[in-house]
C-alpha cells in the first residue's frame, strides 16, 4: 500500500466528479461561451459576495493576476516573506509585473495587522509607493497555519484607510473557514480579491477561480488572455470544480482529523524533534540529528509512505480526499516503526 501524503493536489477525481465532468455542457469560454465555467465563476464569487469570478487553470496564475491588476511597475507590495506568491512564483511578481515587495517575518507565516501598518511607506520620492497586502490563509510553508479572523479585519481595516488593495491567497480558504466558522460572506468582506484552488484539498484535478469586483474581473480577464490562460471547452475542468463545491467542503473536517491522528502519534516519537500545532490537514515537523528531512523522507518512502521535505530538518505531510482510514492506520504504523 502506497500513502501519498506529499501534497493534497495528489488527488484524483472520483466517480461523481467524473460523471459530472463528462456531462458538462461545454462552449469556447474565450469567447464567454461556456456555460459551467461561467456557471462556476458565479457560484464562487455569489459565496463571497463578490461580483465575479475568473476560471484559470493554476493558483498561480489566479495570484499573478491579482497583482498584476492591483499594481503598477515600482509599486510595492506587502506579505509574509514565506508566502506563495513570493517564495514559490518564480519571480512572477518582479517579472510579470515589475512590483516591488516588502517581505515582513511573522508567526508560521502570518503577518500582523501592526506589522502592515509598520511598513506602509510614506509618500516619499525615495521609497515605492506601497499599494497592496497579501496574505494566505491557510499558510502553507507555515504548516496549514489559519489566521485569526480580528486580525484579518484590522489589516483590512488598515487597507481601506490607506487606499491598499487587500489580496487573500485563499488556495486552502475552506480549510481555514472549516476551523474558524466564519462564513463566506464574511471572510470576502475584507478582500478586494481572493485566489481559491480546486485542486488542493478540494479534490479538483484543475483549476483556480479568481473573485472580486466586475471592473477588477474585466481586467483580470483580459491579463488572464496575455498571460495564456485562456481556454476553450474547459467546462469539463468547471464541473469538476462545481461537484467539489457541493460535496467536498464539508468533508474538510476528517482530512483534519486525520492530519490530528498524524499530529499526536508523531509527538510521542523519539526521533522527533519538535511537531508544530496542528490548524488544518498540514503536519509539519522536525526531526531530530542525525537525521535529516530527506533522510527520514527517503526512509518513510521505502516502507510506502511519501511526504516531502520542507527544509533541512523538517518534514510536512498532507492529509486528503484520497487517504482512507486504512492508510492512516498503515501510515501510523509506519512511523511508530521507523
Ligand atoms: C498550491 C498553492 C497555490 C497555487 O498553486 P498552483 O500549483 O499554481 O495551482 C497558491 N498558493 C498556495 C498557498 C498554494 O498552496
Amino acid at each position: 500500500m502506497i500513502i501519498d501524503l506529499r501534497s493534497d493536489t495528489v488527488t484524483k477525481p472520483t466517480p461523481g466528479m467524473l460523471d459530472a465532468m463528462f456531462s458538462a455542457v461545454v462552449g469556447d469560454d474565450v469567447l464567454g461561451e461556456d456555460p459551467t465555467i461561467t456557471a462556476l465563476e458565479n457560484k464562487l464569487a455569489t459565496m463571497f459576495g463578490k461580483e465575479a469570478g475568473l476560471f484559470c487553470p493554476s493558483g498561480t496564475m489566479t495570484n499573478q493576476i491579482a497583482v498584476k491588476v492591483h499594481t503598477q511597475p515600482g509599486e510595492e507590495i506587502i506579505m509574509h516573506k514565506l508566502s506563495h506568491v513570493y517564495y514559490y512564483e518564480g519571480g512572477g511578481i518582479m517579472m510579470n509585473s515589475g512590483a516591488s515587495v516588502c517581505l515582513l517575518e511573522g508567526d508560521r507565516g502570518r503577518i500582523t495587522a501592526q506589522d502592515v501598518l509598520d511598513h506602509i511607506n510614506a509618500d516619499d520620492i525615495h521609497r515605492p509607493p506601497t499599494v497592496m497586502v497579501e496574505v494566505e490563509n491557510t499558510m502553507n510553508k507555515g504548516g496549514g497555519a489559519v489566521y485569526d479572523n480580528d486580525n484579518l479585519a484590522e489589516i483590512s481595516q488598515i487597507c481601506h484607510t490607506h487606499g491598499l488593495k487587500f489580496h487573500l491567497d485563499g488556495a486552502r480558504i475552506f480549510n481555514a473557514l472549516t476551523v474558524t466558522g466564519q462564513k463566506t460572506e464574511d471572510c470576502g468582506k475584507l478582500f478586494d480579491s481572493i485566489s481559491i484552488c480546486l485542486s488542493k484539498g478540494l479534490g479538483a484535478p484543475v483549476g483556480s477561480v479568481l473573485i472580486g469586483k466586475r471592473d477588477f474581473i474585466t481586467k483580470a480577464r483580459r491579463v488572464r488572455k496575455v498571460f495564456g490562460g485562456g481556454m476553450r471547452q474547459a467546462g469539463y475542468l468547471a464541473a469538476a470544480g462545481i461537484y467539489a463545491l457541493d460535496n467536498h467542503v464539508e468533508r474538510l473536517k476528517e482530512d483534519h482529523l486525520k492530519a490530528q491522528q498524524l499530529s499526536n502519534v508523531l509527538e510521542t516519537l523519539p526521533w522527533v524533534e519538535k511537531v508544530y500545532e496542528c490548524h488544518t490537514n498540514i503536519v509539519l515537523f522536525c526531526v531530530k540529528a542525525p537525521y535529516t528531512a530527506i533522510s527520514v523522507v527517503k526512509k518513510l518512502e521505502e516502507a510506502g509512505l511519501y511526504g516531502i521535505d520542507f527544509d533541512k530538518k523538517t518534514v510536512r505531510l498532507v492529509t486528503h480526499l484520497d487517504v482512507t482510514d486504512d492508510m492512516l492506520i498503515e501510515a501510523i504504523n509506519i512511523l511508530k516503526k521507523f
